[in-house]
């Protein structure tokens, strides 16, 4: 066997001092989507930690969750729906606005993205304060879905997302 899930996370990350400022430490995941054999044990060890019937569509955190909502979708047989910045997505949304560790963001979702108590599979690359996936999840609820799970590659620990993520334990492939 080989160096296991999060060795293979671990060791394809690249950290980018200061990216996008001082003092952050960005992982870097581009490089496992990147390579094949990587990118399709993740897809693959991620629809297996839910299995597949356990979810009835998969809902993406633009834009590196897409990835992964894209393969894990197709892979399991259900749709993807993405979670989009603030005004991109063209119909009506809910939206909701939340705190990064500068300023803040939005989020949206169409309002009839999910068909009611529809299970949606939350993804994105990265957990850090866990704001933008609390976001996340109050959106899918809004718009008649029913949190089935929460998923990213790489949780960064010591920023505490977890902590605010009670309601729904997220599942991370490699914790920092
Ligand atoms: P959060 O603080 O959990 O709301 O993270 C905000 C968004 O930025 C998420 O979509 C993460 O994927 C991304 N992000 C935050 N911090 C990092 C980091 N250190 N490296 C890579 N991505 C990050």
């Amino acid at each position: 066997s080989g160096p296991g899930i999060a060795g293979l996370i671990a060791g394809l990350a690249v950290d980018v001092p200061d990216f996008p400022q001082p003092g952050i430490v960005f992982k870097d995941l581009t490089p496992l989507f990147a390579d094949g054999a990587a990118f399709r044990e993740i897809v693959d060890a991620t629809v297996a930690h839910y299995g597949v019937g356990s979810f009835d569509v998969v809902a993406g955190i633009e834009a590196r969750g897409f990835v992964m909502a894209a393969a894990m979708a197709y892979a399991a047989g259900v749709g993807v729906v993405p979670v989009r910045k603030a005004g991109k997505l063209p119909r009506a949304t809910h939206a909701a606005q939340y705190a990064l560790e500068y300023g803040s963001a939005a989020l949206e979702v169409h309002t009839d993205a999910f068909l009611p108590g529809q299970r949606v599979l939350v993804v994105d690359d990265v957990l850090a304060t866990g704001g933008t996936a609390e976001a996340t999840l109050g959106l899918v609820e809004r718009a008649g879905g029913v949190v089935a799970g929460l998923t990213v590659m790489l949780e960064l620990e010591f920023l505490g997302g977890r902590q605010r993520l009670a309601a729904h334990p997220p599942h991370a492939l490699l914790r920092v």
